[in-house]
């Protein structure tokens, strides 16, 4: 299974599979991020951590919680509130290596616009 850390390894990200496409979405939050996602439902991701635990921030509509890493600070996936009804969680693929990241198709999404 796919797996990666965030900088400081407090952090571990696994995936069942690598996604077809990665997201790049210029909203508010994903432009200062810088994160690229990729998207699946929760059953086929699993997070855990070493010691300390995760922070998450949440803002607006509140519908979603970005979650990094408390030590080395790292954006590391966001998980969707019941409210959002939706089974998604987006996991930040520059965590991974560049040569997975580069190998998997970018899609250019308009986020700052709805
Ligand atoms: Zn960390």
């Amino acid at each position: 299974m796919p797996t990666t850390y965030c900088h400081c390894g407090n952090v571990q990200v696994k995936v069942d599979a690598l996604p077809d496409t990665l997201t790049s979405c210029n909203c508010s939050i994903c432009r200062r991020t810088a994160a690229l996602w990729g998207y699946y439902p929760q059953a086929q991701v699993s997070v855990s951590v070493k010691t300390e635990p995760l922070q998450t921030y949440c803002w607006g509509d509140e519908y979603i919680d970005f979650h990094r890493c408390s030590q080395c600070g790292c954006t590391t996936h966001y998980t969707c509130r019941p409210k959002a009804e939706m089974d998604r969680v987006g996991v930040n693929f520059r965590l991974f290596d560049n040569e997975v990241v580069q190998r998997l198709a970018v899609k250019t999404v308009d986020g700052a616009s709805f």
